[in-house]
């Protein structure tokens, strides 16, 4: 089973969460995992069917005279096998490609070898039953040898036996083959396994994505699956019971997961990562590999932020500079429960591998104000983002913290991550949350369980009080993380999720630039690195002036990466610190974008704002 920000939802144990939690538990999502064998993801409704059913055969004895017939239907039915896969290598090479129409030859190879031949006239003319049976037996035990082949590419074979099985049994016993059905158009396919001629046969528009029980890495249907650029997911685990025909599927082919009819929220971080994946896809490919450098030699961090296993696969695809922010939240809105120490182990350490020495900075569990979690009661407030949320909700419910805090320090024995607590209100609260890792230190060691004792810690800076007491903020902790989404907010008074006051919601206010300004100041003197998570570290409109404001650490949502390291690489420093010298000199919005405008007047992305 893949590993997942998604814990199993066979496994009972329950989180040790609010004891509240239970009580208001939803309904949650119907999550089946898979391994990826061909990547990218799929939506679509389900088509459940049975592609490569395992044929019954009869045995029948058959008298001396019968035998020779026998081997004749035998004869024949491999020169109709051969005319058929020759035809399909044809169509695959015609619509795939020569390499793709390659794999048919092992099939070739294996119906003219004279062993297979051999095997089936023992049966037929010794054992004396009919060749239908002789056939079944003679592919078992040739399937058996491969089976235990060592070598993972030559085991995979198998599954061309298992299908030459069946397309000589099909002629033999009279079948159409691949009758199958095919979905509707643009549906995923549900199914055992499937045939490699299936998918070779099938329209690519036919199907959007396919979930398969059975299936292997290097098998052909997977291959020419890879080279439709069909998503595919295989070993998941009875996919073809928990799904029924007509289900909607996101086919999730990045983190292994199928979601069977989401949820809003579900579907709308999907929207998002399918609106990365398309920015990601159309440009900007080459940067991937050069490091992201100021024209005259100023290296920048470029981090990702990241909420789903999906996300860390494509930031890691795109070398991300580690994890500037893992937001947690989605491993907790994809339960009915709060997930287990166990699980959340599970989960961050899977997303650390992936990033190796590159550090991975998880934030404790964020929620409160427009971040819901279904099985968490939240008292009706009048103002919810200025209520319960964040590091003050979590000091409030001590057990939440100490589970997620626990499996992350559990991870830093063996991975670089560090620990990030979200809105941040002044020294008590950090204070607060220190000592609750010290508490959480305390009980692992007492268990016995490695930890890394000097795990680095960090602080959000979220709330005007928090930028206002950087310097003082800065003895407490290791690093800061600038949440621009809830720092405009907070300090221009205006909702983040309104669309009435998104006139008022404005980043390039000469407040927030100030302000900015100020945290990178104060941080740098006090020898902490300081970073920018929220939105605005994603619009490459505004790379040249955070620059220039003095920030050296920027992380951002995986599909604005390679434009960020674009709008990295052309910017000169000592151009940029001029201009945002004279920008924090400027007292309306208006002034400041038409500086920045006149900075870059060439630059398209400006147009916008
Ligand atoms: C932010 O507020 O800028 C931030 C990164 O946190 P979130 O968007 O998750 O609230
Ligand atoms: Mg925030």
């Amino acid at each position: 089973m893949p590993h997942s920000d998604v814990p199993s939802e066979n496994d009972s144990s329950s989180g040790q969460g609010s004891p509240d939690a239970s009580r208001d538990a939803a309904k949650a999502p119907l999550i089946i995992f898979g391994e990826v064998a061909s990547t990218g993801l799929a939506r679509g409704a389900a088509f459940v069917c049975d592609c490569l059913d395992e044929a019954v055969v009869l045995r029948r004895t058959i008298t001396a005279e019968e035998t020779l017939k026998e081997m004749e239907r035998f004869d024949a039915a491999v020169l109709t096998a051969g005319q058929e896969l020759l035809k399909l290598k044809m169509q695959v090479e015609r619509d795939i490609g020569k390499n793709e129409a390659g794999i048919f030859d092992a099939q070739l190879l294996m119906l003219q070898d004279p062993s297979l031949r051999r095997e089936v006239s023992v049966r037929c003319l010794t054992g004396m039953v009919n060749v239908e049976s002789a056939v079944d037996a003679a592919f078992a035990k040739l399937t058996a040898i491969f089976v235990r082949l060592e070598d993972p590419y030559f085991r995979e074979r198998a599954s061309d036996l298992r299908e030459l099985r069946k397309r000589l049994l099909d002629i033999l016993m009279g079948r159409k083959p691949a009758a199958n059905p095919v979905p509707t158009e643009g549906g995923v396919l549900v199914a055992a396994q499937i045939l490699s001629s299936f998918i070779a046969q099938l329209d690519s528009k036919a199907i959007s994505g396919v979930v398969l029980e059975k299936g292997g890495q290097t098998a052909h249907a997977t291959i020419l699956a890879r080279a439709r650029g069909i998503p595919l997911l295989i070993r998941a685990a009875d996919a073809t019971q928990k799904i029924r025909t007509g289900d909607r599927l996101i086919v999730d082919g990045l983190a292994g997961r199928v979601f069977i009819n989401p949820g809003p929220v579900i579907l709308r971080e999907y929207d998002q990562l399918e609106a990365n994946l398309r920015a990601h896809q159309t440009a900007l490919k080459g940067l991937i590999d050069l490091p992201s450098v100021t024209t005259d030699g100023v290296e920048i961090k470029l981090a990702a932020n990241i909420g789903k296993s999906a996300d860390a696969v494509m930031a890691a695809s795109l070398n991300a500079d580690g994890i500037g922010l893992y937001r947690t939240e989605f491993v907790f809105l994809v339960q009915d429960r709060f997930p287990s120490e166990e699980e959340q182990y599970t989960v961050y350490k899977t997303t650390a591998e992936r990033f190796s020495s590159r550090e991975v900075v998880v934030r404790v569990l964020d929620i409160g104000s427009d971040k819901l979690l279904p099985y968490f009661p939240f008292p009706l407030e009048a103002n919810p983002s200025l209520g319960r949320r964040g590091t003050r909700l979590l000091l409030a419910h001590p057990e939440i913290l100490r589970t997620q805090l626990r499996a992350i320090l559990r991870v830093s024995a063996t991975h670089r991550v560090a620990i990030l607590f979200p809105m941040i209100g002044g020294v008590e609260d950090l204070v607060a949350a220190k000592a609750a890792i010290e508490s959480a230190k305390a009980s692992l060691r007492d268990e016995g369980k490695a930890f890394n004792a000097s795990v680095s810690v960090g602080a959000m800076i979220e709330t005007p009080a928090a930028a206002i007491m950087t310097a003082r903020l800065a003895r407490e902790i290791d690093f800061f993380s600038i949440g621009t989404n809830d720092l405009v907010q907070y300090l221009l008074t205006t909702d983040r999720t309104s669309s009435e006051l998104a006139s008022y919601y404005e980043p390039l206010h000469p407040a927030v630039l100030r302000m900015l300004a100020f945290v990178a100041t104060a941080a740098k003197a006090h020898g902490k690195t300081v970073s920018i998570c929220g939105e605005m570290a994603g619009n490459p409109a505004f790379t040249q002036l955070l620059l220039g404001l003095g920030f050296r650490s920027l992380s951002v949502n995986p599909g604005e990466m390679l434009e960020i390291k674009s709008a990295i690489r052309t910017t000169n420093m000592p151009q940029a610190e001029e201009l945002a010298k004279r920008i924090l000199e400027l007292g309306t919005i208006q002034e400041i974008k038409d500086c920045l405008r006149a900075a870059a007047p060439n630059d398209p992305r400006l147009v916008q704002h």
